[in-house]
């Protein structure tokens, strides 16, 4: 039963993730981006991201610790996902690791848009983020196949991210 999201799919999603994250009533944010109530509910509940509540909520504590572990582990995660993929040649598992590295950057990013008054972050100019993608493609040097998805999805995320 999959039904397209229209907030998924919505030009001011990042507007309306950050106005649900915020706790705006429902019936405020429906009537601004002319969407249904409805919609919104699911898509709070079904996709927005949990961490992105958490991050925002650690943001009102004045405790940005506990969101910068989360955003830790998720990398770790890659990482060990990414040298077991190196050490079999396994090539579902690094692609597995890159759509998975793409996801926490993208999520990483949208945190840092929600912490910084100016929505500006250019995710391919963090160092961790040179660093991830050098090791990815490292690791999926022999594979020149996963290589060209992984590079095409990348420029889909920075697509995304300068809109
Ligand atoms: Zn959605």
């Amino acid at each position: 039963m999959t039904r397209v999201c229209t907030i998924c799919s919505h030009a001011e999603r990042h507007q309306i993730d950050v106005a649900l994250v915020h706790r705006e009533p429902y019936r405020h944010i429906a009537s601004r981006h002319d969407i249904s109530t409805g919609a919104l509910q699911r898509h709070s509940r079904e996709h927005l991201p949990a961490l992105l509540v958490k991050a925002y909520e650690a943001v009102e504590r004045d405790n940005a610790e506990d969101l910068a572990g989360e955003v830790t582990k998720v990398k770790e995660d890659v990482h060990r996902l990414k040298e077991k993929a190196e050490e079999e040649g396994d090539i579902r598992a690094a692609l597995l690791g890159c759509d998975k590295a793409l996801k926490a950057l993208e999520l990483q990013a949208k945190v840092e848009q929600l912490i910084q008054t100016t929505p500006i972050f250019n995710i391919h100019l963090t160092t961790e983020w040179i660093e991830l993608r050098t090791a990815i493609l490292q690791a999926l040097g022999p594979h020149s196949e996963a290589r060209e998805s992984f590079l095409r999805a990348l420029t889909s995320v920075s697509d995304d991210s300068t809109s």
